[in-house]
């Protein structure tokens, strides 16, 4: 049986659109967690579910970065949310990072996100590999991949 919440979803990865210049961004999928990156500008796009798994890797509190993304200045972008809600909000603290009001998807330009992400430690260094389920090494590894 053809299941239709499926194909819309395929199709609306397949028009993912890189808000910088255009192209299509490409899926860099591990487990159940997708991060998008475009292969002209080096940018990456994260959807909200996938900020939300890095509290699995890092020191991180997806509820404060949020908080925090909402609550600083925002400068209008002539950027377009990938999954088209509308345009993006460039933050003006945080350079080189927008996001998207209504979906909470953030577009990082390249060396943005590692930026980012270096200031929170790791907490893998602090865990038996065991004690980790799959899924959030593999966040991690796509991580990296992302950031090559
Ligand atoms: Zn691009
Ligand atoms: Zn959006």
């Amino acid at each position: 049986m053809r299941n239709i919440y499926n194909e819309l979803l395929c199709i609306k990865e397949l028009i993912l659109k890189c808000p910088v210049d255009g192209s299509t961004l490409h899926a860099d999928q591990a487990e159940a967690h997708t991060g998008y990156g475009c292969k002209s500008c080096k940018g990456s796009w994260l959807p909200k579910s996938y900020i939300d798994s890095i509290q699995y890797t890092k020191e991180f509190e997806p509820q404060k970065f949020f908080n925090t993304l909402s609550n600083s200045v925002h400068a209008t972008s002539n950027s377009r949310c990938p999954v088209n809600c509308g345009v993006l909000s460039a933050i003006t603290d945080f350079n080189g990072i927008s996001y998207c009001p209504s979906c909470l998807g953030v577009w990082f330009e390249p060396k943005a996100l590692k930026k980012m992400l270096e200031n929170y430690q790791t907490k893998r260094e602090n865990l038996v590999v065991a004690d980790i389920p799959s899924a959030t090494i593999g966040v991690f590894d796509l991580l990296a991949a992302l950031l090559k």
